[in-house]
């Protein structure tokens, strides 16, 4: 199935394909909108893969960065406004951006489905549980193909076999990503990290 031919519009959400790709757009600069594409490509390929619904894959990797250079102080708004973990305003837009994209994909887009709201959520942290959705999305993000950090090369080695393995590296390597570079870790993170961790090694 190629992209073009993907059938949302009246399921997940009233707006075409072309109407969504050209919203999103408006909101980043191009090589963002590039990075959206590629996440999604490596979405669909992650959801024929795992069995995921490629429709489902398709629109949440379109939404997933839709926040993402919005003015923080906007993100705030809707943090505290929604009700969201007031929290996260500590920690900056790349914590927020997450949970305001899901806002945003079911305020602007109409999207009611919780797989996919969840995932565009979860997609910078992960979840203590995440379903088929959130995770093909998580690693997608991750190892899409413009990617290029040390060690992208083994998570796509990973995400082969299991998406769970893979998964667990990206929590594990980004906390230890964060420490390297002294940045604040949000406590979500580290409650992510720890839940993954304790079933790892088989611990509650
Ligand atoms: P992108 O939106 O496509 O760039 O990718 P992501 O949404 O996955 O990640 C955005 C950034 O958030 C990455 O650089 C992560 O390292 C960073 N990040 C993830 N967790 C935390 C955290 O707890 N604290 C901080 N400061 N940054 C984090
Ligand atoms: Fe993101
Ligand atoms: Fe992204």
């Amino acid at each position: 199935m190629t992209n073009t031919e993907l059938a949302y519009t009246g399921i997940y959400t009233d707006w075409t394909r072309e109407a969504i790709l050209a919203e999103v757009e408006k909101q980043m600069k191009p090589s963002r909108f590039q990075h959206v594409l590629r996440v999604e490509a490596s979405s669909i390929q992650l959801a024929e893969k795992y069995g995921a619904s490629v429709e489902a894959c398709s629109l949440a990797a379109l939404l997933h960065d839709y926040a993402k250079e919005h003015a923080a102080e906007s993100m705030k708004e809707i943090v505290l406004s929604e009700g969201m973990d007031s929290e996260m305003t500590g920690y900056g837009s790349e914590i927020m951006h997450g949970p305001v994209g899901a806002y945003y994909a079911e305020t602007v887009f109409g999207i009611k489905d919780e797989a996919i709201l969840d995932a565009i959520r979860q997609h910078t942290i992960g979840g203590e549980m995440m379903t088929l959705i959130g995770k093909v999305l998580f690693i997608a993000d991750y190892i899409e193909s413009g990617r290029a950090f040390k060690g992208v090369d083994e998570a796509r080695r990973l995400a082969e076999d299991s998406l769970d393995e893979a998964a667990y590296f990206k929590i594990e390597k980004t906390i230890i990503h964060l420490v390297k570079k002294e940045l604040p870790i949000y406590p979500g993170t580290i409650y992510v990290y720890n839940s993954w961790i304790q079933r790892k090694v088989g611990k509650s």
